[in-house]
């Protein structure tokens, strides 16, 4: 261990390996040509996009995807060769921003399209861009006679490079929700106004949905961090995160003994306690207090009490005591109690779980064999 990791009280893994394993198990779902592209918006989920996007390079991904042009801007020299493009589009007047830096805009809106086409006409340029078109999920993107009323207009699309068109599935993760069908239904009529545009509707879920939902780009970012994109089935991906709390104290109790804030839990038999140096500032949810767990030595053991702002409380007594000890861990991540598992703890999911994951857990990256 170095002694940054020595020194924190829990230490986050990040498997880059996994993660380039992940994005070829996506790349193989694929069985007509086609590419995919890397959702590495919010930092790669909370891994640390800096990490993550060079190492997906390697693995040949040629196409990324960010939620905002700060986030694009951050990792635009790490990726060259590749295409890098912001879901958010421009807000009005930022549009210089982007074709200085080589960003693609994903554009969701008339105005965004205006703004983008007038933009290019003023430089007498045409200008790269991908349209977003709205099948289902009413949030981005235009609707289907918006998009008509573009394919009409020659005018503005003369000064617009369209490289793709996109849309994104609402229920990806319930494969019988009806609405599935409708959305690739509704974008073929979409893309059917802008012939030989590549096309991009699958995201994790909708990757494992079929090749009905595969157009010539998808584009996952859950699955590649290891996230079940297959909700109550076994999960197909690797796992990329292990998260290691570091045991501070370890506390024999008698029976009766309340625990925590609030004192929530009471012992109900004589035990032993691991207090953990890690709590919900380090984005371990306040939500888990008496339903999280961890593991130690591939135990289950359970979070009893409150989460607290930087420490966690174990019930160890059933591991164990030589497993158990100051600057011993109480794994809070891993094989056993994945993303999912501690998200659905929380009354949340693992989306959620990862992109809370606090600056304040010492980060190793695994970078595995040949990369
Ligand atoms: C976040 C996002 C994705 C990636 O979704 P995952 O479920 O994480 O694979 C793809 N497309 C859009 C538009 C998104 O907002």
């Amino acid at each position: 261990m170095s002694p940054a990791s020595e020194r924190a009280g829990a230490v986050l893994s990040v498997d880059l390996a996994a993660i380039r394993a992940n994005w070829r198990i996506l790349q193989n779902q694929r069985v007509t040509p086609g590419h995919t592209a890397a959702v590495v918006k919010a930092d790669a989920y909370g891994l640390g996009a800096a990490r993550v996007a060079p190492a997906l390079l390697a693995e040949g991904c040629r196409r990324f995807f960010v939620a905002t042009l700060d986030e694009a801007l951050a990792i635009r020299p790490l990726l060259s060769g590749a295409d890098l493009a912001v879901l958010a589009g421009p807000f009005p007047g930022g549009e210089a921003e982007f074709l200085a830096n080589d960003i693609i805009p994903v554009l969701n809106s008339p105005e965004q399209v205006f703004a983008w086409a007038a933009f290019a006409h003023k430089r007498s340029q045409r200008l790269p861009a991908f349209l977003h078109v709205d099948t289902g999920m009413t949030r981005l993107g235009l609707t289907q006679s918006q998009a008509e009323e573009l394919a009409a207009d020659r005018n503005t699309l003369a000064s617009i490079d369209l490289k793709l068109v996109m849309t994104h599935l609402a229920c990806a993760d319930e494969p019988s929700h009806a609405l599935n069908r409708r959305q690739v239904q509704r974008f073929q009529a979409a893309r059917a106004l802008f012939p030989g545009i590549a096309g991009s509707m699958a995201a994790s879920s909708g990757v494992f949905l079929g090749p009905d939902w595969h157009a010539e780009w998808n584009r996952p970012g859950y699955a590649l961090y290891g996230g079940n994109p297959l909700s109550g089935q076994p999960n197909p991906m690797r796992q990329v995160v292990r998260l290691q709390g570091k045991i501070i104290q370890v506390r024999d109790v008698d029976a009766g003994e309340p625990v925590g804030y609030g004192a929530t839990h009471v012992c109900a038999a004589p035990t032993r306690l691991a207090v953990v140096a890690a709590g919900y500032a380090d984005g371990l949810f306040r939500a888990l207090g008496n339903r999280g767990c961890g593991t130690v030595g591939g135990q289950r053991v359970p979070l009893v009490g409150r989460v607290s702002m930087d420490l966690t409380i174990f019930d160890v007594g059933a591991v164990p005591v030589d497993l158990v000890r100051p600057g011993g861990v109480v794994e809070l991540i891993g094989p056993g109690n994945d993303i999912d598992a501690v998200g659905a703890a929380a009354g949340t999911i693992g989306y959620e779980v990862l992109t809370s994951l606090s600056a304040r857990y010492h980060r190793d990256y695994l970078e595995g064999a040949g990369s």
